[in-house]
């Protein structure tokens, strides 16, 4: 896992005025009011999600591009939706001149989810919720894993939630952290 964070060079996600800052562990903007992730938290909820190379994946909040180019480290079966459309458009760009064009990016609403794709093993949330999206819920397999922040629009916890059955899920709580609201329908809605 450490050596996917290794391998994807953080600085080709940020904007050229900005690039000396790619290695810092801390969080950046990049336009649209939203942040790429700072690396600790990439690398903390990438290890949540324990994934296996036939592992299928899906991404709330492709934003930059960074986490999902780590999570393609990892596994080829990832799909990643973004919600604002300025952003959607310039990250397919990058990731396709990065020759990272390999994930499923999709643009909507994806609090509820990305239904025509589901099941999927692991589900990432890269933004705060106000709590657990039940479409997000239902879209894992069974013995799927959700990872996703929860909270008030100040801290969220790191939740991940274990599908153990077809009505069965384990919830287990970790540190807090501070994201960009996720918007939608699952979300704050907006
Ligand atoms: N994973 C990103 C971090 C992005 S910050 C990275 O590595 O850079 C969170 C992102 O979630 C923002 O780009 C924001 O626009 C997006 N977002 C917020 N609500 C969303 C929703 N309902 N569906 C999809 N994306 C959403």
């Amino acid at each position: 896992m450490l050596q996917a964070l290794a391998t994807v060079p953080r600085h080709l996600f940020f904007a050229p005025a900005f690039e000396a800052h790619a290695y810092q562990d801390k969080a950046f903007p990049i336009g649209e009011g939203q942040t790429i992730s700072q690396p600790y938290t990439v690398a903390y909820q990438t290890q949540l999600l324990d994934l296996q190379p036939t592992d299928r994946v899906l991404e709330v909040g492709t934003g930059s591009g960074y986490q999902c180019a780590v999570l393609l480290q990892l596994t080829p079966h990832v799909d990643s939706i973004e919600f604002n459309e300025v952003l959607f458009a310039r990250t397919r760009q990058l990731l396709a001149t990065l020759g990272a064009g390999g994930a499923g990016l999709h643009c909507g609403d994806g609090s509820v989810g990305l239904p025509d794709r589901a099941p999927f093993d692991a589900i990432l949330v890269t933004a705060g919720a106000p709590g657990l999206p039940p479409a997000l819920l239902r879209q894992l397999r069974v013995g799927g894993r959700l990872v996703i922040p929860v909270g008030d629009s100040q801290t969220q916890r790191m939740v991940r939630v274990t599908r153990e059955g077809a009505e069965a899920f384990v919830r287990e709580e970790f540190e807090e952290f501070r994201f960009v609201p996720l918007l939608g329908a699952g979300g704050w809605r907006s």
